[in-house]
């Protein structure tokens, strides 16, 4: 990817300012020949004398036709409004070159939280172009030039990126208008049934079929990512590196975490990032601070145990401890973190449950879901866990690791415990329950289809390779 021009930039933007105003031009068309070809001079003043006059119908299309209007003009102006202002972008880092040998400003905004997304070093991702930390799910978009959390896409329908905080007034308006152009559709295909003498029913009711369907195609794709908790971007399956704080129990014993991995050539390899195994006490852990039970005989390693975990590739502590030639500043207290390659297919934001994504999205209350005023939850980024919510495949990511041990591992134990619903609060601790996780554990059934999923998405995804 190579930057784009300034020029071709603004070629974008402006082309992006131009469909807009294109767009409100067909409104406008469209509701002039509702109210004068159609009703005035079809309805209420029939052409012919053999055509019937039907003043109510001519008086009541132009209203539903206005009325459906309503929230569509109000979705498009509250997306063009996030759109045009900030649409989830991330602050441009200062220009000036900072040395290399130090990270870049605002890294403790990564290290402080427990999860975060890394590259292969375990260092948050840097957009060289904003000159800046890139957050969880964050995209730099070539046509603005800008990093904007949560990126859809880029749509030149209404102007701009459709980011985190505006694709819920996005797949708002896409809905409204497959409401309004249906409408049409039928109102207009019924009366050239009765009289085909008007050129404008004929460009009404090709434009509204046309919006029709696209519109259609955009809801549907747009719902079954919301309730994947994916973006357009993300959808295309991939992997990605994790940086998970570990639990107090390998935070303080030397010989759990695996030895670092040894980076591929083709990775960044900058000797002064650590990749260490240096272990303190955490500064603060959220979800591994319920000691478990100790095990009553000792097992045999199983096929969870770090060492034998594939994922499981380096471990880091921050802060980094770089070649500085100022004397050293109060040091906060250090936090080590497992660097975990996620199997393909696997997306620790999906919730668990389509209704949990479309809520994270779209609100918990129904006049939410409809009214395009309130921004989605998970615009919220507050959390000092993680990003965004983490869900039940992150956790089965965790087990895979070997960071946390399945509850049903102990089949005697199974069989003893007649309550699930104790057997379901188990290890993880309030912060991570804090509205952040869903309840209920990673159930070996639950694993089982979220495995089987993540192999159906990694099969798709070759499948759109050979085409
Ligand atoms: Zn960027």
């Amino acid at each position: 990817m190579s930057p784009r021009s300034n020029a071709s930039v603004k070629a974008s933007i402006w082309t992006a300012r131009f469909i807009p105003a294109f767009l409100v031009a067909i409104v406008v068309y469209s509701s002039w020949a509702v109210v004068d070809p159609l009703s005035i001079n079809y309805l209420i003043n029939p052409p012919r004398d053999d055509i019937p006059r039907r003043i109510s119908a001519g008086i009541a299309i132009p209203i539903v036709y206005f009325v459906l209007l309503i929230p569509v003009a109000a979705t498009w102006l509250r997306l063009l409004l996030v759109v045009l202002r900030d649409p989830g972008y991330i602050p441009r880092g200062p220009e000036e070159e900072r040395r290399l040998s130090e990270p870049a400003p605002g890294i403790e905004q990564f290290w402080t939280r427990d999860v975060f997304v890394c590259d292969p070093n375990g260092m948050p991702i840097y957009c060289e172009y904003c000159k800046n930390w890139k957050p969880d799910r964050t995209h730099h978009s070539q046509d603005v030039a800008r990093c904007t959390r949560k990126m859809d896409h880029f749509c030149p329908w209404v102007g701009g990126v459709v980011g985190e905080r505006g694709f819920k007034f996005f797949v708002q308006f896409l809905f409204y208008t497959m409401i309004l152009t249906c409408y049409l559709t039928v109102v207009f295909g019924y009366f050239i049934s009765k009289y085909s003498h008007s050129v404008h029913f004929f460009v009404v009711l090709a434009l509204a079929g046309f919006f029709l369907l696209f519109t259609t195609g955009m809801v549907i794709n747009s719902l079954h990512m919301v309730f994947q908790n994916t973006t357009t971007i993300e959808g295309v399956s991939r992997r990605l590196y994790l940086a998970v704080i570990l639990p107090p129990e390998l935070q303080k014993d030397p010989l759990a975490p695996p030895p670092p991995a040894k980076l591929s050539p083709g990775d960044d390899n900058d000797s002064e990032r650590p990749l260490t195994s240096e272990l303190d006490d955490p500064s603060h852990v959220n979800y591994f601070t319920r000691q478990p039970r100790p095990p009553k005989r000792p097992q045999p390693p199983s096929s969870h145990s770090p060492a034998r975990s594939k994922i499981w590739k380096a471990t880091i502590t921050y802060p980094l401890h770089l070649p500085i030639d100022r004397p050293p500043l109060p040091a906060p207290e250090r936090r080590t973190f497992a660097i975990l390659h996620t199997p393909p297919g696997l997306n620790p934001w999906n919730l668990g449950s389509g209704y949990r994504n479309f809520t994270a999205v779209f609100g918990y209350k129904v006049h939410e879901w409809l009214i395009p005023l309130k921004m989605s939850p998970c615009c919220d980024h507050s959390s000092r866990v993680s990003e965004f919510p983490l869900g039940p495949e992150f956790e089965l990511l965790l087990v895979d690791a070997g960071l946390i041990r399945p509850e049903s591992s102990d089949g005697k134990d199974r069989r003893s415990s007649s309550a699930p619903s104790r057997r379901r609060r188990r290890r993880l601790e309030p912060g991570w329950q804090n509205g952040e996780r869903p309840d209920g554990w990673v159930s070996e059934k639950e694993a089982r289809r979220i495995r089987n999923e993540w192999r159906r998405r990694t099969k798709m995804e070759k499948q759109v390779d050979v085409y």
